[in-house]
């Protein structure tokens, strides 16, 4: 966008200054041609011989028309082939001055050129004001030089028109035959009259009609962007140079502006994505935290707090899942229902605190007798535990009850209310080949725990259904 605005910036220059050199050039033009329309006619008049030889008066009167007195105009001169001044516009008496000196005067005392010649800037003998002379040839009937018509045009009319063009970027220079500068605005009397015929862009801007171009500057350093357009048919430029800088001077103020602007809002955008990862940072770190304190919770929510085994929620998850899946695989699924003997008798000695140690160290001994990660540990209630055995058959739960057993009791906790004098546990064994569901299976580990109890604790006793109807039945 900056980018075409600058583009934008360097045409829109262009055009302007395009439309001021046409629109300068057109009223330089006409009111050319119109002072040498009046040339022109005095020309015409100066062929007859009843206009050469009328009385001055009348003479005066022919010749000279209105034209020729606008405000911009200084005398309309005519002079003899010597170049003394026969006739002037202004009055009827004429001093005695020669012009024979005058590069004009010489062009066409030289020349046979009947068209119209322009003069380089120069200060008018008669007024002392800075002109440029418009002279025609006045040839003698046979053609011969028979001396010069001229009319001068105050370099004011040029100053005060340019004055008027009001604000615009760069210089108007016209400048005039041989280079010289005839006006330049804004204006600087020493540069009037100068010769620019040398430079590079001069001989450019000569070589067309009309036309742009960069270029070194025709006056001063650096480069500059040139409009310029020949004026009519004359040996007259007119061409506004403007500095590349000031081109963009207002280009510059938006594009830092607008560049402010835009950083400021990649700034803003950068802190907002800052604090938007900060957030999210901090969001995830929560998200883990609220994640591991739920997995915490659940954890504890299954876990015995005393122990760390199972609760009794998490076994019959785990007992209820196992079931199923051990009946779906075609597998055996085997229960150990462990209680702690006497242990009653334990707290009345020992108290209740001494009591959570002995349930820790049974817990232990438990964990130590597993072999398996398969197998579940779980505290079911007060001085009871269960172990679920998935894929284990009567034969393999029997070998783990004894072990368990076996290590509780090698821990040798001291227990005097036990006939054993040590802690100890006794333990049921039920196998789902016997059961129909989980409860049967709880049911007759349960009974062959009360088994154990009665055969004399500190031992084991495996439930076999039909056994275990028979006893159920004699009790
Ligand atoms: P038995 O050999 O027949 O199982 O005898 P017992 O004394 O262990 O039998 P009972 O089930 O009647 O007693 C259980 C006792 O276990 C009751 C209570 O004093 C004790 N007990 C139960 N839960 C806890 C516990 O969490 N901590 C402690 N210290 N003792 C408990
Ligand atoms: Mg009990
Ligand atoms: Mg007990």
């Amino acid at each position: 966008m900056l980018w075409d605005m600058r583009l934008d910036a360097a045409r829109r220059t262009r055009i302007a200054s395009h439309s001021l050199v046409q629109v300068l050039g057109r009223d330089i033009a006409r009111n050319i041609e119109l002072y040498d329309l009046s040339l022109r006619a005095i020309v015409d008049g100066m062929k007859l011989p009843a206009v050469v030889n009328a009385d001055p008066a009348t003479r005066q009167l022919i010749l000279f028309d209105r034209a020729a007195t606008a405000e911009n105009f200084g005398h309309t001169l005519v002079f003899d082939k010597l170049g003394n001044l026969v006739i002037s516009s202004k009055s009827l008496d004429v001093p005695p001055l020669n012009y024979a000196d005058r590069e004009y005067f010489q062009y066409h005392a030289t020349h046979d050129d009947p068209g119209l010649h322009i003069s380089q800037p120069i200060i008018s003998r008669l007024t002392g004001r800075r002109v440029l002379i418009l002279s025609r040839r006045l040839s003698g009937p046979d053609g011969s030089f028979a001396g010069v018509a001229i009319g001068s045009v105050y370099l004011d009319y040029f100053r005060q028109l340019f004055a008027a063009v009001g604000d615009h970027l760069g210089n108007i220079t016209l400048s005039g035959p041989g280079g010289s500068i005839v006006m330049r605005e804004p204006y600087d009397e020493l540069e009037i009259g100068r010769s620019v015929s040398a430079t590079d862009s001069y001989q450019k801007l000569v070589q067309a009609k009309d036309g742009s171009f960069e270029g070194a500057a025709m006056m001063g350093e650096g480069t500059r962007s040139f409009v310029f357009t020949q004026v009519g048919d004359l040996p007259l430029h007119l061409s506004i140079a403007v500095k590349p800088e000031d081109i963009y001077v207002e280009w510059w103020r938006k594009a830092l502006v607008i560049g402010a602007v835009v950083l400021s809002l990649c700034a803003i955008t950068m802190v907002l994505t800052w604090l938007f990862r900060c957030e999210l940072i901090q969001r995830k770190a929560a998200e883990r935290a609220t994640a591991a304190l739920n997995a915490e919770l659940e954890q504890l929510a299954l876990t015995d707090p005393l122990t760390g085994l199972a609760n009794r929620r998490r076994y019959d998850e785990v007992l209820a899942r196992e079931w199923r899946r051990c009946q779906r695989q075609s597998l055996s699924l085997s229960l150990l229902l462990l209680d702690a003997d006497c242990f009653k008798g334990f707290n009345d000695r020992y108290g209740h605190q001494q009591g959570d140690e002995a349930l820790k160290l049974i817990a232990r001994s438990i964990e130590a007798a597993l072999g398996r990660a398969s197998d579940t540990a779980c505290r079911i209630g007060g001085e009871e535990f269960a172990v679920i055995l998935p894929e284990t058959d009567a034969r393999g739960a029997e070998i783990v009850a004894h072990r368990i057993c076996e290590t509780v009791a090698a821990r040798a906790m001291p227990h005097v209310a036990n006939p054993h004098s040590v802690v100890t546990v006794s333990c049921g064994v039920a196998h789902d080949a016997l059961a129909k569901t989980p409860g049967a299976m709880c049911a007759a580990a349960d009974e062959a725990l009360y088994d154990a109890k009665r055969a004399g604790r500190n031992q084991i006793k495996v439930s076999h259904a039909r056994e275990t109807h028979l006893h159920l039945v004699a009790g």
